[in-house]
Parts: structure tokens; sequence; C-alpha cells
């Protein structure tokens, strides 16, 4: 139980990686925040999953595209917990299409909802864990999309490739202050968010990956498990987890 004391918040928690997230959070010990959008009955179950674990949790209602949404989870977090260690970075969403066809709007809820609404959260968290002084853990969930670009994608892989810069950037700041602040960079995972792509897209994909299998929301969770319990060495990365999709 390496996580034991410590308290959690995972944006995107009801679904796909993030849900693994947490259960991979719980499991490990610690309380969890599962901050959902709009699919209460999804972060429900997530929340009985985690109670059979013996773990403790919390279900956030909150757009983490707006910033007073996000500092009152963070408040509910210690109003509930008394304090907060952990903050993954995980809600995002695609909305795909080539550039000469992209709608402005897809363009604004991507960046939105992945870029800012990391800023948003980080924002949201970073006075309470500095008042804390007992260090801090930051992931946010990127993509390989953000570090080589993806044709039909370029909304959402400026938003990640923004997360990557963004990441960096708060390591150097918190360095000092014992926060550690590292991006996680999945390929094709196997998600409510992969699962509507083409057939014809899945059968390109697949025989690029070194592993020959598409991931799983486990592979991502291990992950972040690691650099959530240890990795004490470790900030500004972008850890690939990609089954080698990106070589
Ligand atoms: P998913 O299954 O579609 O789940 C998305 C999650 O984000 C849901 O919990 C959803 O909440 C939440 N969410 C969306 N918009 C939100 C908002 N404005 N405020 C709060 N929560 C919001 O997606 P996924 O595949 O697990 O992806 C999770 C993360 O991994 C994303 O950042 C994604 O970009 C990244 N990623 C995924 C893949 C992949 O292949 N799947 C690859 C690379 C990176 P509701 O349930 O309430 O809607």
């Amino acid at each position: 139980m390496s996580l034991q004391g410590k308290v959690a918040l995972v944006t995107g928690g009801s679904r796909g990686i993030g849900r693994q997230i947490v259960l991979t959070l719980a499991r490990a010990g610690a309380a969890v925040v599962i901050n959902y959008q709009k699919n209460r009955d999804a972060a429900e179950a997530v929340l009985r999953e985690v109670r059979e674990l013996g773990a403790e949790g919390m279900l956030y209602q909150a757009d983490v595209t707006q910033l007073p949404e996000c500092e009152k989870m963070v408040k509910a977090t210690l109003d509930q917990f008394g304090r907060i260690d952990i903050l993954i970075n995980n809600a995002g969403i695609r909305r795909d299409n080539i550039l000469a066809l992209m709608k402005v709007e897809d363009w604004e809820v991507v960046v939105d909802t992945n870029l800012k609404g990391v800023f948003n959260c980080c924002k949201a968290v970073i006075r309470p864990l500095l008042r804390q002084k007992s260090g801090g853990k930051i992931i946010n969930i990127a993509s390989i999309a953000g570090v080589a670009g993806n044709s039909g994608q370029a909304n959402y892989a400026a938003a990640k490739a923004g997360v990557i810069a963004f990441t960096k950037t708060l390591a150097k700041e918190l360095g000092k202050r014992g926060i550690t602040v590292n991006a996680v960079a999945p390929g094709f995972i196997e998600t409510d968010m992969t699962e509507s792509l083409p057939q014809q897209l899945k059968d390109m994909v697949l025989p690029r990956i070194a592993l020959e299998r598409f991931g799983k929301p486990e592979d991502v969770a291990e992950a972040v498990l690691f650099l959530a319990e240890g990795a004490h060495y470790i900030t500004g990365s972008v850890i690939m987890v990609d089954g080698g999709l990106s070589l």
C-alpha cells in the first residue's frame, strides 16, 4: 500500500484510462477523488469499485474547462480529506477532422478541454500543494499525437503538444518545492475514445505497433502508478506508453 495516506484527484475518472488510474491508485491505498463531467452513472460505478477495494473515494462533477469549477473541486477535496498529494490531469476529448473541414468550435472545445483544462486544474491545486510543504505529484496525460502530430487531429495534437511544454515548464517552476510534474503519452488505447474510429484506420495502425496489440487502460495506469508512488528523481519527463507505435 505505497500510497496509504495520500489523496489523489483524477480528472475524467469515470471512464477509460481515468477509471483505470482511479482503481490502480485506490489499490495502492490512496483516497481518490473521481472527477467526471456528464456520466454520473459511470462515475458512481467507479466509486463502488473503489470502496470494494477498501479505499476511500468521492465523486465530483466539474467541467475542467471552467476554472471556478476546478477551484471548487479542489476545495471539496480538502474539505473531505484534509489534503491533496497527487493530481492526474486525464480528462480529454477528440473532435477529429482534416484542417480544411475542421470547425472553429471543434478547435476551441478540444484546446479548452485538453490544454486549458490542465492549466485550470494545476492552477487550482498549486496553492494548497505549496501550503502543505510536503511535495506532490502532477501527472498529465498527453498523447503521442502531441509528440509526432497526427493527420486529422490538428486541434488534439496541438493541445497535447501544449500539455507537454506546460509539463516541462511547471517541472522547472516547482522542482525546488519538491513537486514533480510529468506527462504520460499513450499511443492507441482501447477506450470509448478509440472505439468509434473506423475499422480501416485500426487495421492501418495495428501493424505499426511493435508489441502487435492495442494498449489497454491498465498499460497507462501502470506508468501513472510508477510516477505517483516513487520516481523521486524524475520530473519534466514524457513517458511514452504506446507499445512502440511511435518508433
Ligand atoms: P474516454 O474514454 O473518452 O473518457 C474521457 C473522460 O474524460 C471521461 O471520464 C469524461 O467524463 C472526461 N471528460 C471529458 N470532458 C471533460 C470535461 N470538460 N471536464 C471533466 N471531465 C471531462 O477517453 P480515454 O480514452 O480514457 O482518454 C483519457 C485521456 O487519455 C484523454 O486525455 C485522452 O486524450 C488521452 N489519450 C487517450 C488515448 C486513447 O487511445 N484512448 C491515446 C492518447 C491519449 P464523462 O464520463 O463524464 O463524459
